[in-house]
């Protein structure tokens, strides 16, 4: 199989393009004609010999995914259905804010972590995606649409931290100020909690917010909802947050998705409270994202009331403890947290 070419960062495809007796600075003109010019063939790359264009085509695959499916909001977001490889699909959310367009990424073919109240649930992992397949979702994108992406979080479908390597390299490309050089502060990884790997994203100092999924202060219900709380209960979660915070002295993002009647008590608000008091102390670090969630076809988890979910983010507040309700975009078109399930006939047949 040829390489992908969009998931080499400039450096690599310096040393990459030397392994193919070819001159260093030639990485920079082609690393700048796939993410400025954003062009889909080697053809296009009219000041590279036609010589290394052929030996490029031979050896490297461009990856241009084809959109099999898009689904436009009444709110603007756009849901894309990309077949990225004649095989598989994944989907891809573009969101519009007042700060500009952010991209929710897909990770893998499916999900391994089986949380209960997630439609990703539902499919069959595959593989893991390439950098290059992750940085071509956004491409695709800003093709499609003319607009610059500003933001990414990677909170489709998978588990980022099981496809860890990748998602650095992912974020090394889009942060190089030579290519879309979005901000590593703008962009955000998301994990259901895969512990070990919090602590190396610590130590790699990544610069990107770190999201974690926590939706429960009670190991009992979050095992209940989350099977990865059974390998790293909650005490080792908090653990690993403190750690970074205390590494990187930067913010951790609590996503925490609120069921009528199951997490979105007072007295869970209370606990939630307690734990952040109790275990990670640095409450200036700390932002709870408190989400409507969205119940999935034969889910069992109610969406709670607002007021409920005020009231839970009146009591955190007055706790000390920064609490926001994050605004739902693209339901409309299951597009939301958690609707994302790469939805085609083939893979429902096969389902
Ligand atoms: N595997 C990663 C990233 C993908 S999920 C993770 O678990 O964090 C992205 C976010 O959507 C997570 O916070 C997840 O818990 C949340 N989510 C999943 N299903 C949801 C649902 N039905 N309603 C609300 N949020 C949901």
């Amino acid at each position: 199989m040829k390489k992908n070419i969009k998931s080499f960062d400039l450096e690599d495809l310096k040393e990459e393009l030397k392994s193919i007796g070819e001159k260093p600075f030639r990485a920079e003109q082609i690393f700048k004609w796939l993410f400025v010019e954003k062009v889909k063939e080697f053809e296009e790359m009219t000041n590279i010999s036609k010589e290394l264009r052929q030996k490029l085509e031979e050896n490297y695959d461009i990856c241009n995914f084809q959109i099999e499916r898009k689904l436009v909001s009444k709110d603007g977001t756009i849901k894309y259905l990309f077949n990225i490889d004649g095989i598989n699909n994944v989907e891809t959310v573009l969101m519009k804010y007042k700060y500009g367009y952010s991209v929710c990424v897909s990770c893998q073919i499916g999900c391994k972590m089986g949380c209960k109240f997630c439609a990703s649930t539902g499919i069959p992992f595959v593989r893991s995606l390439t950098p290059g397949e992750i940085v071509e979702q956004i491409l695709a994108i800003e093709q499609d649409t003319g607009n610059r992406v500003s933001n990414v979080v990677f909170m489709g479908i998978g588990e980022p931290m099981d496809n860890f390597e990748n998602i650095m390299k992912t974020i090394a490309i889009l942060n190089n100020p030579k290519g879309f050089a979005i901000g590593a502060r703008h962009m955000s990884v998301s994990t259901s909690g895969v512990v070990p790997r919090i602590y190396e994203f610590a130590d790699r100092n990544a610069q990107s917010t770190l999201a974690i999924s926590l939706h429960s202060p009670n190991n009992e219900t979050r095992s209940s909802m989350m099977p990865v709380n059974k390998a790293y209960p909650i005490e080792e979660l908090m653990k690993a947050c403190k750690y970074y915070m205390e590494k990187t002295n930067r913010r951790i993002s609590f996503e925490y998705a609120l069921s009528k009647g199951y997490n979105d008590s007072i007295e869970d608000a209370e606990k939630l409270s307690q734990l952040f008091h109790k275990t990670l102390g640095h409450l200036n670090l700390v932002h709870v994202n408190l989400i409507p969630i969205n119940k999935i076809e034969n889910g069992a988890y109610d969406q709670s009331s607002i007021e409920s979910i005020m009231k839970f983010r009146d009591y955190l507040n007055s706790k000390g403890i920064t609490a926001t309700i994050r605004r739902e975009l693209g339901s409309d078109i299951e597009a939301a947290c958690g609707q994302l399930r790469r939805k085609n006939l083939k893979t429902e047949e096969a389902n």
